[in-house]
């Protein structure tokens, strides 16, 4: 275990908000969820080295391996390809040199193939699932945004979806990732949201916390803050519809708080009876700026 000052403000002065636990995997220990005193932000500390973290990261990882019926894999076959219409319209036509760091087996990477002509490589620090991306015919490097050495002013697009929270330096990774986009390049982003109505109602049994892969917990104002203290413009906040992490989230109360495991297993994306109630309070929640997922996209400006 390490311990780490504030990434944001780099001072040492916190309190501890509460024990976080392994609700996702169930791996043993007690992890320090704590709150800077000075700037607010909220990380992990102590935390695992970057070696102890791999334990953590087991082979059916979420991210890693996603056990869904036909009927979610064709929604989801959808929102991805809204996705990269969506990325299409914001960085404008023409060849376009892209980076996805933390691409897992490269399947948002093979969705912009089929849509686009775009240069495509990308950065994913597992090396079994990094072996799977390339076996797609992807330059992908296996390493973390931290270790690897990038061309800079080199790309039109860095992609970070649900990594930004695992990064053990965010302020460090945000410096490198402006460094190699090129002028009015974009960094998009999809993570957890703090501020959502998942986190009120739920406390530490938010799915968004994941302790311990999530080192840092942001919101939509202190990322945007961060982002534009490194140089960037914020051009968009979305708030996601997606109902997993809801769906996680009433998992973890059900099964940690109140004991009820088989009622719990009933919350998955894969129960198309409660996947549609689902969405419509998901929709709700986004309407309200109050949804547990959020993209963010920012500009990089001199
Ligand atoms: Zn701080």
């Amino acid at each position: 275990m390490e311990e780490v000052k504030c990434n944001l403000c780099g001072k040492d002065d916190y309190i501890k908000i509460f024990d976080g636990k392994d609700y996702l995997h169930g791996f043993s220990g007690s992890f320090n969820v704590v709150k800077c005193r000075c700037c607010g932000l909220i990380y992990l500390n102590p935390r695992p080295s970057p070696s102890e973290m791999e334990t953590y990261y087991p082979d059916h990882y979420v991210s890693f391996d996603k056990q869904h019926s036909m009927a979610v894999k064709k929604i989801a076959q959808a929102v991805t390809k809204m996705k990269t219409i969506n990325l299409q319209r914001i960085v404008g036509a023409g060849e376009k040199r892209v980076l996805e760091i933390g691409c897992s087996d490269g399947a948002f990477l093979a969705a912009l193939r089929d849509l686009t002509s775009w240069n495509l490589k990308g950065v994913e620090p597992n090396k079994r699932i990094s072996e799977k991306a390339r076996k797609k015919g992807f330059d992908v490097k296996t390493a973390t945004i931290e270790e690897i050495t990038l061309p800079v002013n080199n790309f039109d697009l860095v992609i970070m979806n649900h990594v930004i929270e695992h990064v053990t330096d965010p302020d460090f990774a945000l410096r490198k990732i402006y460094s190699i986009l090129k002028l009015n390049g974009i960094l998009y982003m999809e993570l957890p949201n703090i501020d959502c109505t998942e986190r009120w109602l739920f406390g530490k049994y938010w799915s968004g916390y994941d302790v311990p892969r999530h080192l840092y917990s942001f919101s939509a104002k202190s990322l945007e803050d961060i982002m534009k203290k490194k140089g960037f413009r914020i051009k968009h906040i979305s708030y996601s519809m997606d109902p997993s992490s809801l769906f996680l989230s009433i998992r973890h109360v059900l099964k940690y708080k109140y004991g009820l495991e088989r009622l719990s297993n009933i919350f998955t994306l894969n129960n198309l009876l409660l996947l549609f109630p689902f969405a419509f309070i998901s929709f709700f929640h986004k309407i309200m700026k109050l949804s547990g997922i959020i993209t963010v996209v920012g500009k990089k400006e001199d």
